[in-house]
């Protein structure tokens, strides 16, 4: 994850359930990917380095567990950037341009000026990120195949012109729940519509009351109907119980949407209680976290190291 904000329900639902999970069946890299926040926010870097705290508080609150994983800061261990610059050497500039989720991300962060020599080749450190693991999987969504593919494309590149290194990465599909964004789009932090895992109570009622809703539900006595609706997707997640309830009253026109609102915002802080309670210890104690994003460096150290002598030996370098 890059750390250029604070993590939100998104992250939550869509990756950190996942991987709290992923720890009992697999060897775990959690990696903070400062160096690819750098290539959006190198204008203003400043706060890189307080949002990968941050991250790693977050992480560790929502039950990424370092002693199971290495949790650890992608510039603190130095063999990314050089598999990078072996890999950037022969990838051809035609497989960036076309990547997908390079047009995207363009798109998305429209506001930076991102035509640059660096964030082209963000696929290529990806690919180095990967692959200095000799990975099995990675978890992916679907939207982030064609980066697999292009590491898969790189690794067969390289084995091709200096012998074989690297085996086949398998993305590690999990089905996610979507949930969106205050105003009805994609939760993400470029677009400033999310619910953080740190939010105050306080926070959360004010984003839960601007949250779009049914748009045919305007006055009171209108019925709404809430599948087609934002909130009841969130109390579908957040309290299925529940959700049965809000279906009805919602349908029927017996609770107004100010109302629901209210109620999902007390649901929200609910379920991210306990989160939030450990996130601020934890951040109360920034040396306990640097300490174990320094225990994660020395454990990735040691795997990428291994992987580097291997690559170096197979180029020549060695
Ligand atoms: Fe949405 Fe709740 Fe209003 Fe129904 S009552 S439209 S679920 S906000």
């Amino acid at each position: 994850m890059r750390p250029t904000g604070p993590l939100h329900l998104g992250h939550l639902f869509g990756a950190l359930d996942n991987w709290v999970k992923l720890q009992s069946e697999h060897d775990c890299f959690f990696m903070i990917a400062d160096w690819h926040a750098l290539m959006s926010e190198y204008e203003d870097p400043s706060k890189i380095s307080q949002h990968t705290i941050e991250c790693a508080a977050d992480w560790i609150a929502a039950g990424i567990d370092h002693e199971k994983s290495a949790i650890f800061v992608q510039s603190h261990v130095k063999e990314h950037l050089e598999l990078y610059m072996i890999f950037s050497n022969f990838v051809p500039l035609g497989w960036l341009e076309r990547c997908p989720t390079y047009k995207e991300q363009l798109r998305e962060l429209s506001s930076r000026q991102l035509h640059t020599y660096g964030f082209l080749g963000y696929p290529v450190l990806q690919a180095a990120d990967i692959l200095l693991y000799k990975a099995d999987a990675v978890p992916v969504g679907k939207d982030q195949i064609p980066h697999l593919e292009l590491t898969n494309d790189i690794a067969e590149k390289f084995n091709k012109l200096y012998g074989s290194v690297f085996s086949e990465i398998k993305p590690l599909l999990t089905k996610t729940p979507k949930l969106l964004g205050i105003d009805g789009k994609k939760m993400s932090k470029s677009y400033g519509n999310f619910i953080a895992l740190g939010d105050s109570e306080e926070a959360i009622k004010k984003k839960c009351s601007q949250m779009f809703t049914d748009p045919k539900r305007i006055k009171l006595i209108d019925k709404g109907h809430p599948d087609q609706c934002n909130l009841y997707a969130y109390y579908n997640l957040l309290k299925r119980g529940y959700a049965s309830e809000v279906y009805d009253y919602c349908a029927k026109a017996h609770v107004g949407c100010k109302e629901c609102k209210k109620n999902l915002a007390g649901v929200i802080s609910d379920y991210l209680s306990d989160i939030r309670k450990k996130r601020e210890k934890l951040l109360k104690n920034k040396s306990d976290i640097r300490d174990i994003l320094k225990d994660g460096a020395e454990k990735a150290g040691k795997a990428a190291s291994e992987t580097m002598s291997e690559v170096k030996k197979a180029v020549g370098l060695l």
